[in-house]
């Protein structure tokens, strides 16, 4: 089977999304001839190197000026050409704002399938399977690409749930594409850089989040004094941002962001559906919550019933302690 990546960049640098959607490729495809990946941007061919090695022996690679900002018009030209070239079976995307944007475009373009926000997929004699949570998270459903007869199938999946896997210092060829860019029916002016972001919350290993209870924006501060002791990103509930005590790119959930880290602490948030909706998926999840009672300790691993404001700055010293810090 020949699958195809779509490796994502933002400001010159690749995501480890765009990692994560390389290595599942290369998976699936079962071996480096049949997987390849495309890069999509200005000043991006430089960045083809860096997919070297992940199992893909092809890297098509988009680099033009007017790629540099966004573009669904453009880049779905881009994307497009690629499935061209390399007449995949399967192209694959992370479910972030440009996959989600990208695919349907790309699926309708082809007369084909999509299955989107995937966290688990596999290819088994020929058939395509997958599962997505629905529902808020309250259900995982098992769903299928049926009937591509010959065409390319598309899928998008959630960041952080795949494994990156590098099996050997491999070369990858690149191939240039040339993107019609006439099309100005749409353009990209200015994308803002939300200011909280300082890792992006949905590639974030560790996230610490806070609630209503936390009371201001300026006690968000002890979050992030405690994020910065073990490389954390600092999430909120939408009661906290609609408080504002802290941006809306921070928010975890149904109407913010989905989030996978391998551990997420969650300060003071009782856990409404629509919280846990966002982060559910997370590996080890810790609830800090004064009410025992709180749904929150329904899906946490491990739980604090205690008062944020003493919790926090303990919790913070242990780890300064454990990590050698000077106090
Ligand atoms: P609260 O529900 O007020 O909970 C505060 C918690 O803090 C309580 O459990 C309390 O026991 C605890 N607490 C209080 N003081 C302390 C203390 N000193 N120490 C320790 N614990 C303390 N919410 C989201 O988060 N994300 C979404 O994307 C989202 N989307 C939504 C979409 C829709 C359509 C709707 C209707 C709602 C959505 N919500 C979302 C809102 C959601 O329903 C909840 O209202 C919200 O998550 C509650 O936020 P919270 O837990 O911070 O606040």
């Amino acid at each position: 089977m020949k699958v195809l990546a779509l490796i994502e960049q933002r400001h010159g640098k690749l995501r480890s999304s765009g990692f994560e959607a390389l290595s599942l490729a290369a998976k699936l495809a079962g071996n480096s001839a049949d997987a390849a990946g495309v890069l999509i941007g200005s000043n991006v061919s430089g960045l083809a190197t860096e997919c070297a090695g992940y199992g893909a022996d092809k890297i098509y690679v988009a680099d033009q000026p007017e790629l540099g900002l966004y573009n669904v018009l453009h880049y779905a030209k881009a994307l497009e050409q690629a499935i061209k070239n390399f007449q995949p079976d399967l192209v694959i995307a992370t479910s972030s704002p440009i996959g989600r944007d990208l695919l349907p475009r790309l699926a309708i373009r082809f007369d084909s399938e999509l299955l989107t926000d995937l966290v688990a997929l596999e290819v088994s004699n020929g058939k395509i399977t997958g599962k997505k949570p629905m529902f808020a998270g309250k259900t995982i459903a098992d769903v299928e690409l049926v009937e591509l007869s010959g065409k390319p199938g598309f899928v998008s999946v959630r960041p952080n749930i795949f494994a990156i896997e590098k099996p050997g210092n491999g070369t990858a060829s690149v191939e240039k594409l040339t993107v019609d860019v006439s099309d100005n029916r749409l353009k990209t002016i200015e994308i803002r850089k939300g200011a909280s972001e300082k890792a992006d919350l949905t590639e974030a290993q560790i996230i610490i989040s806070g609630g209503r209870s936390l009371g201001s924006a300026d006690n968000f501060k002890i979050l992030q004094s405690c994020a910065d002791v073990i490389g954390a990103t600092v999430g909120a509930s939408r009661a906290a941002v609609d408080a504002g005590f802290a941006p809306h790119s921070m928010q975890v959930g149904q109407t913010g962001k989905t989030v996978n880290p391998s551990l997420y602490i969650a300060c003071g948030i009782s856990g409404a559906i629509q919280h846990l909706a966002g982060m559910r998926t997370s590996k080890v999840i810790v609830a800090i919550n004064s009410d025992e009672e709180a749904p929150i300790f329904s899906i946490a691993d491990y739980g604090i019933v205690g008062d944020i404001f003493k919790a926090i700055p303990l919790m913070e010293a242990k780890f300064k302690e454990l990590l050698g810090h000077d106090a």
